[in-house]
């Protein structure tokens, strides 16, 4: 199948989207409450498994996001009020799809006074009521490095809070824009570590990075505490998004997982397919 920048897709990275009873009753649930889910939005390619294992991961926050990554599908522009309804909603859906494991991310809502934060902290609080026996993520956003605002989170405990780099330091202003900073981001994964919960980031690869700036900053998330990395193929999501550079081969994969464990991360999730939430129930235990 031709990418919209033109670049044919390697045979590993054909996957046929998920079909099927369990597909659709999730599908089922997550229209019903009227959510958003990474899963569906970016058509990731391990929705199937995901859901079959019990995890999921819902977007709160609204559809649309105050920023605009090179590199993201979500609709960018002035969101809508937060919905006071959507902590019982997420909970519920949870309970519903009777999730193991329950991912929470949330577009960026800068033009909330503290943006989006106390909102985080009820989402979270209301799942955790309403699904005692579920473990948690929480992949926040950088609460543009306002301590307080991300102790808040913390302060509900979720099992592992994730930030991404999403790249490499030399292209993070280019594919991230100008609001998201390394340095914001590396302090959010460092608070993390502090709280003594599990810290965790992801990033993706194919966007014109080198070899050793990858395994560069494997370890440079490791020295601000990150104990779970995830490393996966940057695609295209639509032809207003940043082109891919180069589809990486499954060896370079393997070469950055062997890294990451040798630098000391209890899990590692490196592979062409490997999102943020893939198996990441595991990342919780
Ligand atoms: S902040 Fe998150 S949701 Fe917003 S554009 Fe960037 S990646 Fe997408």
């Amino acid at each position: 199948m031709k990418q919209a920048n033109n670049r044919k897709k390697p045979e590993w990275l054909k996957i046929a989207l998920p079909a099927g009873k369990n597909a659709a009753s999730v599908l089922g649930i997550i229209r019903a409450n009227n959510l958003h889910t990474i899963c569906t939005s970016g058509r990731c390619p391990n929705q199937g498994e995901c859901w079959g294992r019990g995890t999921a991961t819902f977007m709160i926050g609204g559809d649309t996001c105050t920023r605009a990554c090179r590199f993201c599908n979500v609709k960018h522009g002035r969101p809508e009020p937060l919905d006071p309804s959507e902590p019982e909603r997420v909970a519920r859906s949870a309970r519903e799809m009777n999730l193991k494991h329950v991912v929470l991310t949330s577009v960026d809502r800068d033009d909330l006074p503290d943006l989006g934060a106390a909102h985080w902290a009820n989402v979270i609080r209301e799942v955790k009521k309403e699904n005692p026996a579920a473990t948690m993520e929480a992949l926040v956003p950088d609460f543009q490095g306002r301590k307080e605002l991300l102790q808040a989170v913390i302060e509900e405990a979720p099992d592992v809070i994730s930030h991404n780099l999403e790249t490499v330091r030399r292209l993070s202003r280019e594919i991230r824009g100008g609001k998201a900073t390394w340095e914001t981001s590396l302090s959010v994964l460092r608070q993390v570590a502090a709280s003594g919960l599990v810290p965790k980031t992801g990033i993706m690869v194919g966007l014109g990075e080198t070899r050793q700036e990858v395994l560069e900053t494997i370890t440079e998330a490791r020295a601000a505490g990150c104990r779970v990395i995830t490393i996966g193929q940057y695609l295209q999501p639509s032809a207003r998004n940043v082109a891919v550079k180069e589809y990486i081969p499954p060896a370079t994969f393997e070469e950055y997982r062997l890294a990451a464990l040798a630098a000391g991360y209890r899990h590692v999730e490196s592979s062409p397919l490997a999102r943020s939430s893939y198996h990441a129930e595991k990342h919780a235990r």
